[in-house]
C-alpha cells in the first residue's frame, strides 16, 4: 500500500480547503489503490470531513495534545479528533520540534496516547543540514526513533515519514541514493529494535517531477507533501504517479 499525505500546515481557509477537496474529487482518484490523506488546519477539519462524504480520501490532523482534556489553552484533544472521525495525526514534524520545542519524550507520549485511542500516527523524523554534514544522520534518526517509539504497541498501525529538515520547503529534495540509504536503514532498525515493519514515507520538496523515481525505491511507500499539496493539480498528479507504481 502506498500513501500520499497532504500537510497543508497553516495554509488554506475553510472555504479554500473545501474547494480543493471538491476539485480533487473531480480528478477521478477514487478508484486508486493508494491511500490519500488530507491534513488541513484544525478549524477546517470538520468542514473537510463533511465534504468527504463517502469518498475514500481520509482525514488527518497536524497535531494533537497528549492529555485527555483540561487546562491546556489553545490545544486540541484526541476525543475532539475522534468526534469528527479524524483517523490520522502527524506527530514529531520538524516544525513542531523547532518552533514549539516538542521533544522526543512528548512525541512518544502523544504517539502512545494516539494509538491507545485507535487513531493512527504519522511519525516524522529527520536530520538537519549540519547533522548531515557532520555524518550524524543515523545517530539522530536512531535517537528520534528510540525516543518516539518507546513502549510502542507492536500491533499498532503507524507510518514513519523520513523528512530531512534541509529538504523541507527548500525546493531541494534529497537524492534517490540518500533516500534509499535512509529508508533501508530505518526498515532494518525498526525490525531489529522494535520487531515492527512499518510503511516508510519520504517528505521534503516532493513534486510531480521527482516523485516517480523515489516511489520506485524498495522501502519507500509514499510521500508526506507540503508545498506541492497546496495545488490540487500538482497533488493529484503526484497521487496518479504513485498509483501507477
Ligand atoms: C513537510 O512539511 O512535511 C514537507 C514535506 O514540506 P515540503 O513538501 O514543502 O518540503
Amino acid at each position: 500500500m502506498n500513501y500520499c499525505i497532504a500537510n497543508w500546515k497553516m495554509n488554506k481557509s475553510i472555504k479554500e480547503s473545501c474547494d480543493f477537496l471538491r476539485e480533487l474529487k473531480k480528478k477521478n482518484l477514487e478508484s486508486i489503490k493508494s491511500e490519500i490523506i488530507l491534513c488541513p488546519s484544525f478549524v477546517s477539519l470538520k468542514a473537510v470531513k463533511d465534504e468527504l462524504e463517502d469518498s475514500a480520501i481520509q482525514l488527518g490532523a497536524q497535531n494533537v495534545h497528549q492529555e485527555k482534556n483540561g487546562a491546556y489553552t489553545g490545544e486540541v484533544s484526541i476525543d475532539m479528533l475522534r468526534e469528527i472521525e479524524c483517523e490520522w495525526v502527524i506527530l514529531g514534524h520538524s516544525e513542531r520540534r523547532q518552533y514549539f520545542l516538542e521533544e522526543d519524550v512528548i512525541v512518544n507520549d502523544k504517539i502512545n496516547t494516539v494509538i491507545e485511542n485507535d487513531l493512527k500516527p504519522i511519525l516524522c523524523i529527520g536530520e538537519n543540514q549540519s547533522q548531515r554534514n557532520n555524518h550524524e544522520t543515523f545517530s539522530v534518526l536512531k535517537s528520534q526513533l528510540r525516543g518516539a517509539l518507546c513502549n510502542i504497541n507492536n500491533d499498532a498501525k503507524i507510518l514513519v515519514a523520513y523528512e530531512p529538515v534541509w529538504a523541507i520547503g527548500t525546493g531541494l529534495s534529497a537524492s534517490c541514493k540518500q533516500i534509499d540509504e535512509v529508508a533501508n536503514w530505518i526498515n532494518e532498525f525498526l525490525l531489529q529494535e522494535f520487531s515492527i515493519k512499518v510503511p516508510i514515507l519520504y517528505g521534503g520538496s516532493v513534486t510531480s517531477s521527482n516523485c516517480g523515481s523515489v516511489i520506485d525505491l524498495e522501502n519507500i511507500s509514499g510521500f508526506l507533501i507540503g508545498t506541492s499539496s497546496l495545488d490540487v493539480n500538482e497533488f493529484s498528479n503526484i497521487c496518479s504517479i504513485v498509483n501507477e507504481r
